[in-house]
């Protein structure tokens, strides 16, 4: 038995003698089938050529992500708290000295995760470090290996420790989460938001889509709910789900503004 993982998504599915037939989150029209057809690996295989590139994004914000690049080539963020370090998105490949570079930090209380496409194998990390994982029920359905360690929340927001709270938003996936981190930007507040906002290449900008490969816009409605939902909450800076796909400073506008120049394109 294997656990055998998405070459093209990165999502590691449940345990079984022979690989699945297919990939429902690759399938779905948000992403899409290698053009060489399905393909599989292990988490062993995937650890005999690739490594993790672990750096500062921030202080106190610590970058993992896969090299060379593995299935969408995101990282993920280790954000270290006083209550304990919340493990922000996830990637594919968990290998030992991943394990020690977290421990040394002082390891992982939780993990919370913006959509599908990230959830990758939330669970060997979630074992390994022996944290609770925190999703938003209503994208349950792409679960790809259950657990016990999966929380699914419902609503608005959840409130974690040190005032951190999940916004869940929507657009690109029903379920569709941020992060607030009151103390991040030096005590400004950030957004950690993966693709649910995402950090454009003018960095004065984010986007919001439905899926970004097949380039299918979010409507007017999920915009508005997303600006809505973030209102109440303070924050400069906005950290996306790749390296330095960031929004350094007035990020608060830069929502504002990304918002009302989408609406105006999708409706001239
Ligand atoms: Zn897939
Ligand atoms: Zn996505």
């Amino acid at each position: 038995m294997e656990a055998f993982i998405c070459s093209q998504c990165g999502t590691q599915f449940g345990e079984s003698a022979q690989q699945p037939s297919s990939c429902p989150i690759c399938e779905d029209e948000r992403q899409f089938v290698r053009h060489g057809g399905q393909e599989w690996t292990t988490l062993d295989r995937l650890a005999r050529d690739h490594h993790n590139r672990i750096e500062d994004e921030a202080p106190r914000l610590l970058g993992i992500g896969t090299e060379p690049e593995f299935a969408i080539g995101q990282r993920a963020l280790l954000l270290q708290s006083p209550g304990g370090n919340l493990l922000w998105d996830c990637i594919s490949l968990l290998d030992g000295e991943t394990v020690a570079a977290v421990n040394a930090r002082g390891g992982i209380r939780a993990i919370a995760i913006s959509h599908p496409h990230f959830y990758s194998s939330m669970i060997e990390w979630a074992e390994r470090f022996d944290a609770q994982i925190f999703l938003h029920a209503a994208d349950r359905e792409w679960v790809m290996r259950k657990s016990p360690r999966i929380k699914f929340w419902d609503g608005a927001t959840l409130s974690l420790w040190d005032d951190l709270t999940l916004i869940n938003c929507g657009a690109h996936f029903e379920g569709g989460t941020v992060l607030h981190w009151p103390a991040g930007a030096n005590g400004k507040g950030a957004l950690l938001t993966g693709d649910i906002i995402t950090v454009v290449q003018d960095r004065r900008y984010v986007s919001f889509m439905r899926s970004y490969p097949n380039y299918i816009p979010a409507g007017p409605t999920a915009l508005r709910r997303i600006v809505q939902r973030i209102e109440p909450f303070s924050f400069n800076q906005i950290y996306g789900g790749w390296w330095q796909a960031n929004v350094l400073s007035d990020a608060k506008a830069a929502v504002a503004r990304s918002a009302e120049r989408y609406l105006r394109a999708i409706s001239s």
